[in-house]
């Protein structure tokens, strides 16, 4: 990563800490016992591991015995929905209710598994956001499992857990939430959310690659994926010491920034709100994905946006040729020219959601940043929203914003 780079990617990684890649070096040189082993060195690493457990439980608001380590939350999310699909036939309570805003590849797997057990989505507002009465309108005595995230990795919409859980066990059945955007980002206890299943993935509180969690609630007997010994036989395979080792130092770090959580967000969503109001002053026509939900019910640190009708190809070429590093939409699903799911799901009309570009902060994202991309993309994307007549006008001056956009 080039020291002169603008990194509003966040919610595709994060960069781990100095600290962090430490302890996982000296992990890899000096704890490289398997942690099954019975030996003293064995004893040794089997040590480290119940403290990072201890470390990300902490953070999550649950028991170190709640703790499943997984490669991410891509296989905890499969955790759940294989899970689901290795339930006997004959059980009459094995339908999935999914929202239409869950992750691509979770999606993905919902679509596979709805040619052997019924699966029913749930529609989105067009402001990104769910309603409940939406989701409970998919439920019924056959359904095993509700599975909605906790904020979307494009929109940043945060959805309604608390009436989620509320409802799905009124219904008998169980919720799956995945976290992996929120955690990090905004405060989490699974003990207080009422979920049964939580999936998250280090990389995204700035923890490693490769390395993530499944929460599932204390007595819940579910369906393993990976048969093994390991995790108190939930998920075999010997664990990635490392990489564990790794996530327990990023918890701890989040769970710190977790004791001044109101300053940390509302920091975020300053420079946020600055680079959104900036970039609306700036260049009109620009549109702000979701902008009209309350603060309340946006991520802090994601902000997605259209530039008039300008492609997203175009516009982060411009930000490449400019050093800031952002993205069209999810990592998972970029790199196609296929609209992103999540606005389709919200109404956008495939050519709008062709120009959508992602740029999400994180606690490195400095004030000088927001106010060098804010000086620097102007320029570059007026022409081309001019010539393609997303804008009449030449660009106003920055001190007459426009009221379109994040309330449009
Ligand atoms: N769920 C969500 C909401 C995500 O944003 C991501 C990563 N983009 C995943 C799941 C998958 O995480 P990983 O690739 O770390 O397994």
């Amino acid at each position: 990563m080039n020291a002169d780079w603008i990194y509003l990617d966040n919610n595709a990684t994060t960069a781990p800490s100095p600290e962090e890649v430490q302890v996982m070096a000296d992990t890899l040189l000096t704890c490289w016992a398997n942690a099954s082993s019975s030996h003293a060195a064995g004893q040794q690493a089997k040590q480290v591991l119940m403290k990072a457990r201890g470390q990300v439980a902490a953070l999550m608001g649950c028991k170190p015995a709640e703790v499943v380590f997984t490669s991410g939350a891509t296989e905890a999310n499969h955790m759940v929905l294989r899970g689901l699909q290795r339930m006997a036939p004959s059980n009459e309570r094995r339908a999935l209710v999914i929202s239409s805003a869950e992750h691509a590849g979770h999606q993905k797997l919902a679509r596979e598994l709805a040619q052997s057990l019924p699966v029913r989505w749930i529609a989105l507002q067009a402001d990104g956001s769910l309603n409940p009465a939406d989701a409970e309108a998919q439920m019924g005595a056959d359904v095993a499992v509700l599975s909605v995230m906790a904020a979307n990795n494009e929109t940043g919409a945060l959805m309604p857990l608390r009436e989620l859980a509320e409802m799905a066990h009124r219904h008998g059945a169980l919720l799956h939430v995945d976290a992996t955007q929120l955690i990090g980002k905004l405060p989490f206890h699974f003990g207080e959310s009422g979920a049964d299943m939580v999936s998250l993935s280090a990389h995204k509180f700035h923890g490693p690659k490769g390395v993530g969690a499944l929460i599932i609630k204390q007595g819940l007997s579910w369906p393993v994926l990976f048969v093994g010994s390991q995790e108190r036989a939930r998920r075999g395979g010997t664990e990635n010491l490392p990489g564990i080792v790794g996530m327990g130092v990023a918890a701890e770090a989040c769970k710190r920034t977790a004791e001044a959580w109101a300053a940390h967000a509302a920091h975020l969503a300053t420079l946020r709100d600055t680079l959104e109001q900036g970039l609306l002053a700036r260049l009109p026509g620009t549109h702000v994905f979701s902008g009209s939900l309350p603060a309340g019910q946006r991520l802090p640190n994601t902000s997605y946006l259209r530039f008039g009708h300008v492609h997203a190809d175009a516009v982060l070429h411009k930000l490449d040729r400019l050093g800031v590093m952002a993205s069209s939409g999810s990592a998972c699903s970029s790199g196609g020219n296929e609209p992103p799911p999540v606005l389709l799901a919200m109404g956008v009309p495939g050519d709008e959601a062709l120009c959508a570009i992602r740029l999400t902060l994180s606690g490195a994202t400095t004030a000088a940043d927001i106010a060098s991309v804010l000086e620097r993309l102007p320029p570059e994307l007026a022409p081309l929203m001019q010539a393609d007549g997303s804008t009449a006008t030449a660009p106003p001056s920055p001190s007459s914003p426009s009221t379109t956009g994040v309330f449009a």
